[in-house]
Formats: C-alpha cells, sequence, structure tokens
C-alpha cells in the first residue's frame, strides 16, 4: 500500500491542528508528533511488508507457470471450474510458498454459523518413507477440498447425525495467505463451508451466490443505459470497525467480562463521555504502540487498515481499512477482529469487541459502507459526470429506496444479534427503525420529483447537468452528514450504521446485496420491454421515489418524535433479535431468496432455528454468570461490609457516642442487600424454569420477557451497593478503573 506513508504525515497535520485548537491537549500534542515522525520512520518499508504474507496475484504470477496462472484467473474472475491437474499445480506452488514464510500447517479457514471463524489444522507432513524421512506435501485436492467433521457445528437441523461430514470448498476469490502467532505459521485458505447436500452452512456461501445476484442484475441493468464494456459488477465493502481496550490483569477480575463479553453490573464513574475529549482525542502510548503492531500484523495480511482513531467512549477505538470487494472486506474484518484480540494481548491489553461493554456509555458497531462498482472502475452510486449517467443513478437510488423500504424487516435482522439489542435504539446507536439518509440536495430533488412529476433544478451550485428536461441537474457532493440515521448515502456509497462491532458483515451484505439485486430485475423488467426508454425510465424513477417515499428521513432519528413519525409513516420498528428473527421466513424473504438462488427455505428456516438458540445460550449464560457473581462475590462482600459497619456502630455506641449516621448507611446497606438477595432468588427460579420450555422461538421468547428483567432487577440493587460499599471491600474493579486505568 503506497499510502500509508501520507497517511502518517496526515496524522501529524491533525496534530498540528491540534496543537492549534486543543488548549487542552497542547502540551502533549508537539510530543505526539515527534512520536508520529518516528513511526513513520519505522514505516517507510510500508510497501515491503504490505501483503508479504498473502498468496495474491504478484506472487501467483511469480511462481505458477503462465498456463496454470491464466486458468487460475478464470476461475478467479469468471467462476469456471479447476480441474485436478491444474489444482495439483497451485497447491505445490503455494505449499512452497508457505513453508518459506515458515508453515508447517495448511487449514481451510472458514465461517460457521457461530459468528467467528473456525479452522482444523493439519501439517504438510506425509507418512514416513521406508527410511524414515518425512516429505512435505499438499495435493490439489486438499487445497480444493476438505472434510471436517463438522458435527459441533450448528446446522439448524440441516444436517443429520449420520451424514454429519460438512464440506469446506475453496474461494479462489479471496486470497490465501500465512498466518504467524503462538501456533508457529499457517497456511490459511479461505473456504466456504456447506452439507453433504449442498446446504449452506456458513456466511460465505450465501454471500458469494447474493454477489453473483447482484453482478447478474446489474449488469442487464447497465446494458439498458447503453453500457456495452463492463463486464462485472461487485459490491464494495468498507467496514469500519470500533471496539474498546482494557487492562488485561483487570479484565481477570472481572467474571462477566470473561464469560460474556460485557459487564453485567457496574455502577457508572463520576466521569463519562460527557465532556466528548476521547473522541478524537490524543491517543495514549500504551495504546498507539497497540496500534502499530495491529497495523504491521495486518498489513502483512494485506489488510489495507487505514484509519484509526480514538472514539466517542473513555477506552473506545476505531480502525477502518480501505474498502474492497464484499467477500474479501468480509474475510479482513474477521482477520480485523481476531488480529485486534491477538495484539492486545501481547500489550497486557483485553480487547472487548462486545457491542455494548459498558451500560451507560456508548456501545460499539461497525458501519458497513457499501457500493457498486464494475470492473471497469464505474460506481453505480457515483451521480457521474454525463448527464446519461445522471438518469442512471438516480434510477440506482430509486431502486435501493424501494429495496430498503421493502425489505427493511430483512435489513434489520441482518443487524440483529444478542449484544446490538442494548445499542439499537438506546441513543447512541441508530434506532431500531430502518430509514434512509440522503442529504438535503438529493432529498430535495426527490420531492419536486414527487410533487410535480419534474424536478428542474437542484439547490445548490455546481451542478451536474442530467440533460433531461424533467430530471433534476444534481450537484455532485452535497452529502452532509447525519450521524443518527442507520441507512445513510454519503456521497458515493451507503453507510449502513446498524451492524454490531462483534458481529460478521457477512449477513447484512448478503440481504444488501439481495434486495437490490431484486429491485434491478423488477425495474428491468420493466425499462426491457419500453418502447420510448427516456419516457419509461423517468415515469419509473418517480412512481418509485413515489410509493417509497415514506423511508427517506433526513431529520434525528434519535428523537421521539421520529419513533411517532415513523409509526405514522408505517415503518416497522423492531425492537429486538428476537423480534427480529422471523422476518427470514415470510413468505416475502422466501420468494426472494428462492428467486436469486441465495438460500432456500430449508436454509432460512435453518437459520432461524440457529439464531433464537445463540439467543437464548447467550441469555442463558448471562443469567447464570449473574447468578454466580452475585452470591460469591457480591454478597458475601457486602456482608463483610455490614460486620464492618455493625461494628463500628457498637465501638462509637459503646463510647457513649450518637451513632445516627453510621446507623443509617447501615440500614441502606441491609436493605439494599435484602433486595439483591430476592432478587437473586427471583432470577435463580426464572433461570431454571427455562430447562422446561421447549427450545427455539418458545425458550427465546422466555429469556427476552421474563429472565432478561430479572437480570435488570438485580443489577438495580447491586449498582446502588457498589456506590456505598467502601471501595477496599467491593469483589472488582469498577467502570471507572476499567475505561480510564488503561
Ligand atoms: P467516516 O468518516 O465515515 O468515519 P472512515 O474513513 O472511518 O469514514 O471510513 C470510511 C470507510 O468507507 C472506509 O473503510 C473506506 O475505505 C470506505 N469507503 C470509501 N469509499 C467507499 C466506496 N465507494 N465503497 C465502499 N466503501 C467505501
Ligand atoms: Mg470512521
Amino acid at each position: 500500500m503506497d499510502g500509508t506513508p501520507s497517511f502518517f504525515a496526515a496524522r501529524i497535520i491533525i496534530l498540528q491542528e491540534q496543537r492549534e485548537g486543543y488548549s487542552a491537549d497542547a502540551a502533549a500534542v508537539p510530543d505526539n508528533i515527534g512520536k508520529v515522525e518516528e513511526i513513520m520512520k519505522e514505516f517507510t518499508n510500508v510497501s515491503e511488508i504490505f501483503g508479504s504474507n498473502v498468496f495474491n496475484d504478484t506472487v501467483m504470477q511469480e511462481r505458477l507457470p503462465k498456463k496454470v496462472y491464466k486458468e487460475l484467473k478464470k476461475t478467479i474472475e469468471e467462476g469456471k471450474e479447476l480441474d485436478l491437474a491444474t489444482a495439483d499445480v497451485i497447491a505445490h506452488e503455494m505449499k512452497e510458498w508457505a513453508i518459506e514464510k515458515g508453515a508447517t500447517h495448511y487449514t481451510h479457514w472458514f465461517q460457521p454459523l457461530t459468528g467467528v471463524t473456525a479452522e482444523k489444522h493439519d501439517s504438510f507432513i506425509s507418512a514416513p518413507d521406508e527410511s524414515g524421512k518425512v516429505l512435505m506435501s499438499f495435493s490439489g485436492k486438499e487445497l480444493i477440498k476438505g472434510e471436517p467433521d463438522a458435527s459441533s457445528f450448528p446446522s439448524g437441523g440441516l444436517r443429520a447425525t449420520f451424514e454429519a461430514r460438512g464440506y469446506t470448498a475453496w474461494d479462489c476469490t479471496s486470497p490465501a495467505f500465512v498466518r504467524q502467532d503462538a501456533a508457529g505459521a499457517t497456511l490459511c485458505i479461505p473456504t466456504a463451508f456447506c452439507s453433504y447436500t449442498g446446504e449452506a452452512l456458513d456466511q460465505k456461501t450465501p454471500l458469494l451466490r447474493s454477489m453473483e445476484a447482484i453482478n447478474v442484475q446489474a449488469l442487464r441493468l447497465l446494458r439498458l443505459f447503453g453500457n456495452t464494456t463492463s463486464k462485472k459488477v461487485t459490491p464494495s465493502v468498507g467496514p469500519e470497525q470500533e471496539y474498546f481496550l482494557v487492562d488485561k490483569a483487570k479484565y481477570l477480575q472481572r467474571k462477566d467480562l470473561i464469560y460474556t463479553g460485557r459487564t453485567l453490573f457496574g455502577a457508572m464513574p463520576p466521569k463519562g463521555q460527557e465532556l466528548e475529549d476521547h473522541y478524537f482525542g490524543n491517543i495514549r502510548q500504551r495504546i498507539a504502540a497497540f496500534m502499530k503492531e495491529v497495523n504491521e500484523e495486518l498489513w502483512k495480511l494485506g489488510v489495507p487498515a487505514k484509519t484509526q482513531h480514538n472514539e466517542v467512549a473513555p477506552a473506545q477505538h476505531e480502525l477502518a481499512p480501505i474498502y474492497t470487494e464484499a467477500n474479501v472486506a468480509v474475510d479482513q474484518n474477521q482477520i480485523i477482529m481476531k488480529t485486534l484480540k491477538m495484539v492486545a494481548c501481547r500489550h497486557g491489553l483485553q480487547c472487548l469487541l462486545h457491542e455494548k461493554p459498558f451500560a451507560g456509555v456508548n456501545g460499539s458497531g461497525k458501519h458497513n459502507n457499501w457500493s457498486i462498482t464494475t470492473d471497469d472502475g464505474i460506481n453505480l452510486l457515483d451521480p457521474g459526470t454525463t448527464p446519461h449517467e445522471n438518469v442512471q443513478f438516480l434510477l440506482v437510488l430509486a431502486c435501493i429506496l424501494k429495496a430498503v423500504d421493502e425489505h427493511a424487516d430483512l435489513l434489520r435482522e441482518s443487524a440483529a444479534d444478542v449484544g446490538n439489542d442494548h445499542r439499537l435504539g438506546a441513543n447512541e446507536a441508530p434506532p431500531a427503525i430502518i430509514s434512509v439518509f440522503l442529504g438535503e440536495q438529493l432529498e430535495d430533488v426527490v420531492e419536486q420529483l414527487i410533487s410535480t412529476g419534474q424536478a428542474t433544478h437542484s439547490k445548490e451550485g455546481g451542478k451536474l447537468e442530467t440533460g433531461v428536461r424533467t430530471l433534476p441537474d444534481l450537484n455532485k457532493d452535497a452529502t452532509d452528514r447525519n450521524r443518527t440515521s442507520p441507512f445513510a448515502f454519503t456521497g458515493n456509497k451507503f453507510e449502513f450504521r446498524m451492524v454490531g462491532s462483534k458481529d460478521s458483515i457477512a449477513a447484512p451484505n448478503t440481504v444488501l446485496n439481495t434486495i437490490v439485486a431484486e429491485a434491478f430485475s423488477d425495474a428491468c423488467d420493466v425499462l426491457e420491454k419500453a418502447e420510448d426508454f427516456d419516457m419509461t425510465v423517468h415515469d419509473l424513477i418517480k412512481q418509485y421515489l413515489k410509493e417509497h417515499q415514506r423511508i427517506i428521513f433526513n431529520g434525528n432519528g434519535y428523537s421521539e418524535e421520529w419513533v411517532e413519525e415513523a409509526a405514522r409513516r408505517g415503518l416497522p420498528n423492531i425492537r429486538s433479535m428476537v423480534d427480529a428473527i422471523p422476518a427470514l421466513t415470510t413468505e416475502k424473504a422466501i420468494a426472494l431468496f428462492e428467486k436469486f438462488h441465495v438460500f432456500t427455505k430449508a436454509e432460512l428456516e435453518s437459520r432461524v432455528e440457529i439464531q433464537y438458540e445463540t439467543y437464548s445460550k447467550a441469555l442463558n449464560i448471562e443469567a447464570k454468570s449473574m447468578i454466580d457473581i452475585a452470591s460469591k462475590q457480591i454478597i458475601p462482600a457486602v456482608m463483610k461490609y455490614t460486620k464492618t459497619l455493625a461494628d463500628t456502630v457498637n465501638s462509637v455506641m459503646k463510647a457513649g457516642a450518637e451513632a445516627k449516621v453510621q446507623l443509617e448507611v447501615l440500614g441502606e446497606v441491609t436493605d439494599l442487600l435484602g433486595e439483591t438477595k430476592d432478587a437473586l432468588a427471583r432470577l435463580k427460579e426464572l433461570d431454571e424454569k427455562s430447562a422446561e420450555i421447549p427450545e427455539g422461538e418458545k425458550l427465546a421468547r422466555y429469556f427476552h420477557d421474563e429472565v432478561f428483567p430479572a437480570m435488570e432487577e438485580l443489577r438495580t440493587p447491586v449498582d446502588k451497593l457498589e456506590m456505598i460499599v467502601d471501595k477496599e471491600v467491593w469483589p472488582m474493579p469498577s467502570y471507572g478503573d476499567l475505561m480510564f486505568e488503561v
């Protein structure tokens, strides 16, 4: 990546600006400029390390015989099947290359429906020969296909135990890489994971299918506008990843963080994020050292980590890579999450990827930036520079509005995740209501088109002419920012901001690609039959805008008025994961996914089952952790404290003085202890009862409706106690300790 030194140069400019504008941090900033310059010096070899552990196009060109390279490129670009002889040559060269990087093992690296990646390692060694020597071998067959015994991965009933085998198949569109960690070096081969009968058991398979769907439909649309040159259309994705860093030693004293990834108890510290002094603030040295190593690790793996900054909450940060094609971006995001965790460990830190590690403090999400681009570099979401492109852009925009409005429930579902329930609609992340932000100018254009049937002007200067009397001229860069919108147009891409920080971005992109493919397909069905193309396209844009205008909202998405207004518009407000899951198997959803061969009905049903199960399991673990922590840590500590208080009362009274204040504190603590014990008993009872409820939707609902509120009831008196009880006695680090002492 050649942009990196300039990235650091940009960082210095930011720091210089801060020095001028930021009186509070003025002293620290000049110091940091020096540090960044130092880092820059070390990074002058960035172009050397970037992609050094990736079996990328350059390596393939260098190492593969010309004919084999050509065959492989055909497979990558056109999906042509690889023959075994070619695969053998590729496997051999890949193995030789990996061994040079120190690899002893290879793994088919896949993404089952657990939300994380999975791998089973095999070494390259073959059986020893007569002289006792082993050879390092790797065949085409081993490269292309694996058969892990996968009976323990969630399949949602798709796979009976007698056919427990799952199959992993090489996804050659995402490059193989060598990962170096405590296990040594391992050649990782990105793969899809399917059942014996070919049903998808993973995140990648449907994503790849959805990319094909949007490719076919977008090409149809482009041809209608006279484009005869583009051969392929690919969705591009740039996910911004948020995360928290806490001190590892403190983390290890918090059983809730260890078991569930979030704090189940915890009173707010005297200082939170209200001063907004953390956002884009100075990066502390310990964190800077961590980020430097994260970047280096990622660059080696070909992940173009680009932007890093502190986020809103204390101890919260963000990392954004440069966007790339969707399936590679999904893989790279998994690599990013894993790398953040691994490098944190080396620095005595713990990286928290949970959506809501701390109640009352902003949680973490992932902004999924999405656009659609042709192989010859045309971004369909770019308003363009010529009149004819602008009409095409308006149609694409109208199609996307239609897609998002018609399938708002699916898009919402794609971001549903146990942790995300704590964020969405909580005034820190987009509301649970899907709407689209277009910015002032585009919204005005849409309104003109709808109200008068003609839009002949655009609000601001610097127009791009459409050349069509009844269509507006567009201003290229008139998109302002609205951080409260779940789905915002930002210049030449849409930013889907609902996704949880821990979640894979595969599902949101699968849904986006498919719903937009459908809208393109519907539009093409009309336009391909049109006698007067210009007239028909104009009418179609108008019709779509009129029918789906309700999805556009440019105001404050965090406000209560919006919740009411959205209800009036009939937009769904799906508040929890349990409420979101059924969207996957509505008639509308099944028809959509089957039409574009992204999911079969059986695959959708299996996903529904897995999601309910995931929800129930996660809540059960949270409830059990709370019970454990309250019984074994909090109640004993508070009892000890009441004894100290009682002793104090006694000695004060013995001395003949009045112990009014001491008695008041003792009374307060005793009352809260009583409340805690009652709430604990209630939670225990409810959690035990869950064993009697049938699995699936019923059980998930039970956890959502009964167990979760009981958890909140236990938390309330405990958090009050934390504010009264002596810090020395409290059995775990506080929010303040975790967030401010990193
Ligand atoms: P923000 O100001 O929204 O925080 P960032 O720079 O943090 O912006 O992240 C923006 C992300 O969007 C990056 O990952 C960037 O590569 C990505 N991006 C930029 N242009 C496109 C595009 N046309 N399609 C998809 N993603 C894009
Ligand atoms: Mg950002």
